[in-house]
């Protein structure tokens, strides 16, 4: 409970990055749009533009604008770089074994046949392992037009401004993995890829809050169902007081290699080893878990709601998603907020808007009428000579702003003016007096003007 409303802190985590902004509101924020990057990331874009004066179709409703921020992305961690430093002496092309001008296809078949017979599961010649990441890296470059084309301008100088520079590579055995993968060759599951740790999921929660709840923030506890680390085993997916041990078929390799005489010569097959299934080990797997190292519970979550979160609004906490495998990181729990609406007051991002009807007499005269607004009932002037369809400004009496809860959008009254439809003789007697007071004589005398 504590973590997860730490995680929340609204206010002066601003500028630490625990929390993001990102409202294009009112005045005061505009500009203060912050990149999605903490903790918590709350989005809600909204409008207000046109002059106050100009009634509601001059105030753009924009109640669609609800923005969807981007999510930080939660994909794929690069693994295992640190060791890809290649050789800076040779060649990419004298690396494949292909011409300056060679096309995609020598490009491909050549890496396709070094990668195979340089693999370091297949190859254990003092050296092979440091010529397959030569043989990827380079293969990475000239397959790719872009990386290819600055490599012949610049050398490998020109790639490190396109994010591939040395030591920039991808992992050589992801990459032959898709190559082989599907082949049902090497390296379809190697065992670094098996046994590797990797982040759980984030997880989605949805949640429906009253109007006032989003206006003034809330506390709420709610129930999340999601992946946890395995008690029995720890997470590590074994049975209690059985240790892993090398697989006998692979001898730890998770693959097995068979050669195969054809008359081009020996073929050396490697497959996933059936024995072990390619982790290289034989486990008794945990009984609570079935060997996943995760199950899934319910865990009670204490959320802290900013005020002035709107349908759309999304609140992230951090590690509160499903369990990583093998001690990889949580994902990140993100709450979807929803908010029901309230059968007298519209928000129109941080402003509420309402009509007020006062008679016709009323705003000749002016009034004092009572008008709810989130704060509960408060009195409005209606000032003498109030025209129909005016916009009276309560301010301060909208919604707080997300982050910033000293600062409040306002309330926007529009005024309709009811004019009766039926009056009694009394009343026409006296509107007739007023309006023969009134009538100016070109109006009556219907002279063209
Ligand atoms: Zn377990
Ligand atoms: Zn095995």
């Amino acid at each position: 409970m504590a973590n997860s409303m730490a995680t929340l802190a609204v206010a002066p985590a601003v500028s630490n990055g625990a929390f993001v902004m990102r409202s294009a509101a009112a005045a005061e924020s505009s500009g203060a749009v912050a990149s999605p990057s903490g903790g918590v990331v709350v989005s809600s874009l909204r409008a207000r533009t046109g002059s106050l004066r100009s009634g509601f179709l001059g105030c753009k409703v924009d109640i669609g604008a609800v923005n969807n921020v981007a999510v930080p992305s939660w994909g794929k961690k690069k693994v295992g770089n640190a060791g890809l430093a290649r050789a800076a002496s040779e060649d990419y092309y004298s690396i494949l074994g292909v011409s300056k001008n060679a096309d995609k296809s020598d490009i491909k078949s050549a890496y396709r046949k070094l990668a195979r017979q340089y693999h370091p599961d297949v190859n254990k010649e003092p050296g092979a392992e440091q010529k397959f990441k030569d043989i990827s890296n380079a293969y990475e470059v000239l397959s790719d037009d872009e990386k290819r084309s600055l490599y012949d301008r610049f050398g490998e100088a020109g790639l490190k401004g396109a994010g591939a520079g040395p030591g920039d590579f991808n992992n050589p055995f992801d990459l032959f993995e898709t190559f082989f993968g599907s082949m049902g060759g090497m390296g379809g599951n190697s065992r670094a890829q098996r046994n590797r740790p990797t982040q759980g999921d984030d997880e989605r929660y949805d949640l429906l809050l009253d109007f006032k709840e989003a206006v003034f923030g809330t506390d709420k506890d709610i129930e999340v169902t999601r992946l946890e680390s395995c008690n029995t085993c720890n997470g590590s997916g074994a049975k209690p007081g059985t240790t892993p041990t090398t697989c006998n078929t692979c001898g730890g390799q998770g693959q097995v290699v068979s050669t195969a005489q054809t008359p081009l010569g020996d073929f050396r097959q490697v497959s996933t080893c059936p024995a072990c299934g390619g982790t290289g080990e034989n486990v008794s797997p945990c009984n609570t878990c079935s060997g996943d190292g995760r199950v899934r519970k319910t865990k009670r979550i204490s959320l802290k709601v900013p005020a002035g979160v709107d349908s759309g609004s999304r609140l992230r906490v951090r590690s509160e998603g499903n369990a990583g495998r093998r001690g990889g990181p949580p994902g990140d729990l993100y709450v979807f907020i929803n908010v029901r609406s309230d059968p007298e007051l519209k928000r129109d991002g941080n402003n509420i808007l309402i009509s007020a009807k006062v008679s016709y007499i009323d705003a000749i005269l002016g009034t004092t009428v009572k008008v709810p607004t989130v704060d509960g009932t408060v009195d409005l002037k209606i000032p003498a000579g109030t025209q129909p369809g005016t916009t009276l400004v309560m301010a301060k009496r909208g919604v707080p702003l997300l982050g910033k809860n000293n600062l409040r959008g306002d309330q926007l009254v529009r005024v309709q003016v009811e004019i009766p439809k039926r009056i009694s003789g009394e009343e026409r007697k006296l509107i007739e007096e007023l309006a023969s007071l009134s009538k100016p004589k070109t109006v009556g005398s219907r002279s063209v003007d």
